[in-house]
């Protein structure tokens, strides 16, 4: 494996370059959101720029133009994750929209009164809520894989869980709050052998490992632009064309449609079944600039970096007095959750920010996950692979100031 170069890549994000409080921008908030590299800006301005039209719907050159690029990026992403077919990749708002997408159109034709529908204690809200509001619906009973103290879920409490009431299960690849790697794979191969589809939320792991959904072989993948390097504002869901095709549309509007009369109205066929209304054209674009951009990198170098800063910065951390580190799962992305001494996490954080740091505090929209941890939450250092050692130095310095300071 090459060089990893973090200085180098440094450069590609204007951002690392500013100020915060007086101090250079330490940005640790990566679970939250990432930042932009050259490469997306530039593709957000050269599209307004240069092609704004809108898709689908002009004969004329420009609309033609956006309409190839927003295609183009469909195809990216599909390479990318390695669906079998463009068609399977449907532009979403985030992780958010493609999870609700699913427990409404699929819901709404599936599940039913006594359907059971398996999560875990590590989701977050974004892959509860929509699953609870489907039960509220239709009398369906929502069950929560519990997880042992390491903040790994327990197999075998999923494997009891599983009866013929579940139809469908929804989990998380990778935790936001705590970093698990959950152990997807076993968990699609136990639900493949009786035959209950399976959604990952892939928000926190599009950025951290290789995806390949044909290897995965799970029926529905969600994750966000943003989380990847992206721009806000634009998702994918991936579905198996065999769920997509036999789903009904989610939303209504323009693009969605073959025919409309008063009477009646012919849905289009997939993806634009699930895009009513005018898309996220340049967030597509952008989406696409950003997975190039990680592809160009390597997303195994990136993992391998990243996880020598999770070493370094768990070794770190450990040697602060009165350090408690949430979520020691054997298998982990680059997320540092933690508790110093009898600080309060918003008081750190705040403390931190003074010091140009930035750190998620808070319960991270998994407030189901601290009230079984009994915490009120943590505050969570997340790292990407423009971050540096030295950067983790400053931040573990800063924790010792700060605890010398609110004790
Ligand atoms: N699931 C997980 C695991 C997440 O980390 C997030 C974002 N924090 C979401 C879902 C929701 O993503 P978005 O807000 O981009 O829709």
């Amino acid at each position: 494996m090459s060089h990893f170069d973090v200085n180098k890549i440094r450069q590609d994000f204007p951002i690392l370059h500013t100020s915060v409080n007086g101090k250079p921008l330490i940005y640790f908030d990566n679970a939250a959101t990432t930042q932009k590299p050259t490469a997306v800006i530039d593709a957000l301005v050269k599209y307004y720029s240069e092609i704004n039209s809108n898709v689908h719907r002009g004969v004329h050159s420009l609309s033609e133009k956006a309409t190839n690029a927003y295609e183009a990026s469909r195809k990216t992403v599909q390479k990318f994750i390695n669906a079998e077919k463009a068609e399977e990749i449907i532009f979403v708002r985030g992780t958010s929209e493609a999870i609700n997408l699913v427990a409404n159109s699929y819901g709404q034709k599936h599940i039913k009164d006594n359907d059971e529908i398996i999560i875990s204690t590590l989701e977050h809200h974004s892959n509860i809520v929509p699953w609870q509001m489907l039960c509220e619906r239709t009398g369906a009973k929502l069950k929560v894989i519990p997880i042992n103290r390491d903040g790994e879920i327990i197999f075998g409490e999923f494997e009891k869980m599983i009866s013929d009431k579940t139809k469908f299960i929804s989990i998380a690849y990778i935790s936001n709050s705590l970093g698990t790697i959950n152990p997807v794979k076993n968990i699609i191969s136990l639900a493949r052998s009786k035959n209950i589809p399976v959604m990952l939320d892939g928000a926190q792991a599009v950025q951290h490992v290789k995806i390949d959904v044909k290897e995965l072989d799970c029926d529905f993948f969600a994750f966000s632009g943003h989380k990847i390097y992206g721009p806000t504002g634009i998702g994918v869901l991936y579905g198996k064309e065999s769920f997509l095709n036999e789903m009904p549309p989610y939303q209504g509007g323009g693009d969605m449609i073959k025919n409309v009369t008063f009477e009646r109205t012919t849905y289009n066929e997939l993806p634009y079944k699930f895009e009513a209304g005018t898309p996220n054209i340049a967030g597509s674009i952008g989406l696409a600039a950003a997975l190039n951009y990680v592809e160009d990198i390597g997303i195994e170098r990136i993992a391998e970096y990243e996880h020598g800063l999770l070493k370094y910065g768990t070794e770190k951390m450990m040697e602060i007095e009165g350090m408690r580190i949430i979520g020691t799962a054997k298998e982990k992305a680059s997320v540092i959750s933690f508790l110093a001494g009898k600080t309060h996490p918003y008081d750190l954080g705040t403390l931190l920010d003074q010091l140009g740091i930035a750190v998620r505090t808070g319960v991270h929209c998994t407030e189901p996950l601290m009230k079984f941890l009994k915490i009120p939450g943590t505050v969570r250092a997340s790292f990407a692979f423009y971050n540096t050692k030295e950067e983790i130095d400053i931040l573990t310095n800063g924790i010792k100031r700060a605890i010398s300071m609110l004790i």
